[in-house]
């Protein structure tokens, strides 16, 4: 653990250099430049790791490229995945409103924390393992999407091929506050309920329509009484719209509903429940579209042992390493429902350490210009 710890502290001003580099090359999902561009900087940094074989780029026609490396390839034995993304939720040109900076021990920039750094630093764990010449038992998966912040539309099939045989995985993904991982996150479900009513003077013959608005009021509180507290269900009306001018009867409306639950029957249960919506005035008309978007990472007895593993580890760098549960999902998720022992094992203390190459373990304050390294 001292040499690994060593090792780290040694590398500091690389691992800033490349998180600055990656934080300053903007990828909001869907920006096509700027998610080659933060693919061309972890491709090239990667292409020099002497443990990796391979590194592969896949176009995504619609967001720009994923990243999978793959190193310490010499057995058969099952990988462990370190998943992850390089886009960001941060629009373009955000970059210049929040640049780059550091203060104490921290370090800011847009998507920096979910998760450029991270990127930056599974790259460190291959060299680290290099370092201390410990070779591990299995063969390390780095996968990197470009489209996790926005429901994975086109790296979900390749976090499934990559994952399924995994012996685990590690997501990369921001911790729960006090640098706890992730055990368990909840399921998503992403709907639009469109109402169609019939349009009517409201002056002259409002008894000739039908309120689309009304109709939608009425659904929206019949939508919220599928909130259970006890089981974790939260069923959200998260936009309306309705309604064309101030003085007729609205003959449409429509809302986007937010599903979060935390088991797979549950899920269904309540889709089920939201797809099956009838009108309350029997004139409208309901149509509801979407689905259930992510299944939930359920706490297995897997999930569990690699919890305890991984604490005992944080236990020789004298950290109590803490567990939450969460309604925020990510592409672990799909990695959960095919029964794959995930953490989501970013923890805070961990940037601790890669901040500690701005000074954090040995307690070194910053000093001035080792704040944009290059
Ligand atoms: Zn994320």
């Amino acid at each position: 653990m001292n040499s690994l710890r060593d090792h780290f502290v040694s590398r500091q001003h690389e691992l800033l250099a490349l998180t600055c580099a990656l934080v300053e090359a903007e990828s909001p999902s869907g920006d096509k430049d700027g998610s080659l561009a933060a693919v061309s900087l972890l491709a090239s940094a990667a292409a020099t790791i002497g443990s990796v074989s391979s590194v592969e780029r896949i176009t995504s026609e619609e967001f720009g490229e994923h990243l999978c490396i793959k190193a310490f390839t010499d057995n058969n034995s099952p990988p462990i995945v370190i998943l992850g993304h390089t886009d960001t939720v941060h629009p373009r040109g955000a970059i210049k409103e929040r640049p780059w900076r550091a203060e104490g021990n921290r370090i800011y920039g847009p998507g920096i924390f979910d998760m450029k750094a991270n990127c930056a630093l599974a790259l460190e764990v291959l060299l680290a393992c290099e370092a201390i010449e410990s070779c591990p038992r299995s063969p390390i998966t780095i996968l990197l999407t470009c489209d996790e912040e926005t429901g994975s539309p086109s790296g979900r099939g390749l976090v499934e091929a990559e994952t399924k045989n995994a012996r685990a995985v590690l997501v990369l993904e921001p911790p729960a506050s006090g640098g706890r991982v992730k055990t368990a996150r909840k399921g998503t479900g992403m709907f639009s309920l469109e109402v169609h009513g019939r349009a009517a003077h409201a002056g002259l013959d409002p008894e000739k329509g039908v309120s689309a608005v009304l109709e939608l009021a009425r659904q929206t509180v019949r939508l919220s009484e599928l909130n259970d507290p006890a089981t974790g269900t939260t069923v959200t009306v998260t936009m309306v719209h309705g309604g064309t001018h101030t003085n007729v009867v609205p003959a449409e409306a429509r809302a986007e509903i937010d599903l979060r639950f935390t088991s797979a029957s549950e899920g269904l249960r309540v889709e089920s429940a939201i797809r099956n919506l009838k009108p309350i005035d029997a004139r409208a008309q309901l149509v509801v579209s979407g689905g259930i978007n992510r299944p939930p990472l359920e706490r297995t007895d897997g999930v569990a042992a690699l919890y305890e593993h991984a604490r005992t580890i944080a236990k020789l760098l004298d950290f109590d390493l803490g567990e939450a549960s969460v309604g925020g999902a990510s592409d672990g998720n799909f990695v959960g429902a095919l029964g794959v022992p995930v953490l989501r094992t970013h923890c805070r203390r961990w940037y601790s350490g890669a901040w500690s190459f701005v000074g954090g373990i040995d307690r070194q304050p910053l000093r001035r210009g080792q704040n944009r390294p290059r």
